[in-house]
């Protein structure tokens, strides 16, 4: 087990939830000593929840990560740190879900004995079986790295839809200075990024020659199967960035794209979620109009 880390390790995310929150120290006490009292009813636990979730969010975040640390599992770098972040929102998620089914009780010991309880199970952190097969663990892999690399996150517009810069651009409504990034981020992909990924997978030149000639051979079947295994691995992903975590209407969408605000959030969550991807497609009057609507398309080379 690494001894170099210890529990006054101050990481970056963190140190944005804490920031993000905006309460000082005193406030957390308090809360947390609110959240150790009894709530009698469902209304009373949604309040005292949705007050304090960033709190309850750290909590989950740094019992999974204690969790990878006592295991040996853990690495001090950001792919971890998104890791353990996933995890508690998931746990998180789940809390939420079953909470109000346990009042009266005590919010925070509940989520503590959730935690508790997914971290005692034989493989606390298993994947769906769908992410094992070769696609599957193609589509987890890059999905994965889109959660720490930009490179790898504009690369799904291309692995997903097949879209390139010019049109990922149209389709999200973007301009300025962030255009030149899109191109910049799809030729290192190209250049080096792609590759490295998947050395880093453990996928070889034959495994991925297999998947190319099957998606040519049953190109429908493999694209639906695809699209079933992209939105598993996007939910599950997209819980790496709790701030562009929420889907919203079109109507929010269509605010943001003409008043030319929220282009992080337009780049990332649309990235990570084929739902409102499709449903935004064509927010955008630059262009993005005479771009068919996207459909999977998976492909599997840059
Ligand atoms: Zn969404």
């Amino acid at each position: 087990m690494p001894t170099r880390f210890n529990e006054g390790i101050m990481i970056p995310i963190r140190v944005q939830h804490i920031s993000d929150s905006k309460q000082p120290m005193q406030d957390r006490t308090t809360a947390l000593g609110y959240l150790e009292q009894v709530v009698s009813s469902t209304e009373e636990f949604d309040r005292v929840v949705s007050e304090t979730l960033p709190i309850l969010l750290d909590r989950a975040t740094n019992y999974t990560k204690q969790f990878l640390r006592e295991t040996g599992q853990w690495s001090d770098d950001v792919a971890h740190e998104k890791f353990a972040l996933r995890w508690g929102v998931e746990y998180l998620e789940q809390f939420l879900v079953s909470g109000r089914s346990e009042v009266p009780c005590r919010p925070l010991f509940l989520l503590d004995s959730i935690v508790a309880k997914q971290h005692s199970r034989p493989d606390p952190f298993c994947y769906h079986p769908d992410l094992l097969t070769p696609l599957g663990r193609l589509i987890d892999g890059l999905v994965s790295r889109a959660a720490i690399s930009r490179d790898a996150l504009i690369a799904l517009y291309h692995h997903c839809f097949g879209l390139r810069p010019g049109q990922v651009i149209a389709v999200l409504g973007l301009n300025g200075s962030t255009c030149q990034r899109i191109y910049k981020n799809f030729k290192r992909w190209r250049d080096s990024g792609w590759q490295r990924a998947i050395d880093d997978m453990g996928i070889t030149e034959s495994e991925i020659q297999d998947l190319c000639s099957r998606l040519q051979r049953h190109r429908q079947q493999s694209n639906g199967e695809a699209e079933k295994i992209i939105r598993i691995a996007q939910s599950h992903y997209r819980k790496s960035e709790p701030d562009h975590y929420p889907c919203l209407s079109r109507r929010q969408w269509a605010d943001m794209v003409s008043e030319g605000y929220g282009s992080d959030y337009r780049i990332w969550h649309l990235a990570l979620c084929l739902d409102c991807f499709t449903a935004t497609w064509d927010l955008s009057f630059r262009g993005a109009a005479a771009i068919e609507k996207p459909r999977v398309e998976f492909h599997v080379r840059p």
